[in-house]
């Protein structure tokens, strides 16, 4: 189920295409704005960052 993450609806998500990542990109048609419901984590994950940093 996607959530539009500006008004919140699950309905009338409709998919737009990929992002150059590969993620699925949706439009919500009850506000006119696209956007990407999973993002595709970047790089490696935060315990790991930190460790590096330390
Ligand atoms: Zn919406």
């Amino acid at each position: 189920m996607n959530i539009c993450p500006h008004c919140q609806e699950t309905t009338r998500q409709v998919k737009v295409g990929r992002t150059k990542a590969g993620s699925q990109r949706l439009q919500c048609q009850h506000y006119p704005r696209r956007y990407t419901p999973q993002p595709k984590q970047q790089g490696y994950p935060e315990q790991m960052r930190q460790q590096a940093l330390s």
